[in-house]
């Protein structure tokens, strides 16, 4: 992709008076016209259509004056303005180049005009030879932490997410009288604002989850619909129970009287403990199953618990209890 001289398409000097590039620009669309060039009509097409494109831009002083500012760098500037655009969609924000304000076409125009100032657009808004055309407004994404609880219970949750506005000083053109860079938003056409948004959190959502909030995203141009906003569900590390698909684990600490003798075991749930019945003779390390009592699925049924018994032996002995330990160790080696 090239470079798109316009005031060579329009062949005028840089510093052309405005009249110049309008006259300029009807002279050259009068002779290339494809209704008047029967003969050569491809060609014709062609020419027309790069002196519409020219015009597109320098016939707007604002445009023209951006145009000329990014000369020659427009290459490193586009880059750099698709690594904003893109970082800018990953945070939750529209694009900062919207201040740059060139129309798209749509169609029909050249790479360069495209890539350039199509891309830096933003998405194109309205017109391109005086026709409006509807455009759904960017999707955006960006992420939400949830605890673990949050995603037991689902339901609704405010979050406040930062956005970035048109900015109200300068109407998102970046510029304020005389040309100069409007001083509240530097020049960027936005302005960062706080958002809250209501979020309906599905029962049992996972790690990685997009959640879609319906027309929350960019502004949709020329009467098309807002985009979405995406959140993408980041869930926290629980301190007791860890998480493998709808079901959830738990490491319980337990005397070795219950291992041995057997008995009844408080457990943690999401839903707060319950109680759990340990068989004699349960092995240190061994894994119970707390059926339905894991994370809510979509069937609306749940998941299950799995508690790993780790017995706990006694360090305070007293000398009656070494006593009694010996009884028993010597016990179990007159069994053997
Ligand atoms: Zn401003």
């Amino acid at each position: 992709m090239n470079y798109k001289d316009y005031y060579q398409v329009l062949g005028i000097p840089k510093g052309a008076p405005e009249k110049d590039i309008k006259s300029a620009y009807r002279r050259l669309a009068r002779k290339w016209h494809p209704d008047v060039n029967p003969n050569n009509h491809a060609e014709a097409e062609e020419k027309f259509k790069e002196i519409q494109e020219a015009y597109e831009v320098l016939g707007d002083a604002e445009k023209r004056r951006k145009y000329d500012a990014l000369g020659s760098d427009w290459q490193n500037a586009a880059a750099q303005a698709e690594a904003q655009r893109r970082y800018r969609q990953q945070a939750g924000a529209g694009s900062h180049f919207d201040n740059f304000d060139f129309s798209t076409s749509g169609s029909g125009f050249s790479d360069f005009f495209e890539e350039f100032f199509g891309r830096m657009g933003g998405g194109g808004r309205r017109r391109a030879g005086g026709f409006t055309y509807a455009q759904k407004g960017q999707d955006l994404e960006t992420s939400i932490e949830l605890t673990l609880h949050e995603a037991y219970d689902g339901g609704k949750k405010t979050v406040s997410l930062q956005v970035e506005d048109v900015c109200p000083k300068c109407a998102g053109t970046g510029t304020v009288e005389r040309g100069r860079l409007c001083a509240n938003c530097h020049g960027t056409g936005r302005t960062i604002a706080v958002r809250k948004f209501e979020v309906s959190i599905p029962r049992g959502v996972k790690d990685g989850q997009r959640i879609r909030l319906a027309g929350q995203g960019g502004a949709g141009s020329g009467g098309g619909a807002n985009g979405d906003l995406y959140l993408v569900v980041h869930l926290l590390e629980d301190p007791h129970f860890e998480r493998t698909g709808d079901n959830l684990a738990v490491e319980l600490p337990v005397s070795i009287y219950d291992l041995v003798l057997g008995g009844e075991v408080r457990v943690p749930t999401m839903t707060g403990e319950v109680t759990m019945t340990l068989p004699a003779g349960t092995q240190n390390g061994a894994r119970l199953r707390l059926g339905g009592k894991g994370m809510p699925k979509r069937d609306g049924k749940f998941g299950d618990e799995f508690v790993r018994v780790v017995g706990k032996l006694p360090t305070d002995l007293s000398k009656r209890e070494l006593e009694l330990f010996k009884e028993l160790a010597a016990l179990r080696d007159g069994k053997h």
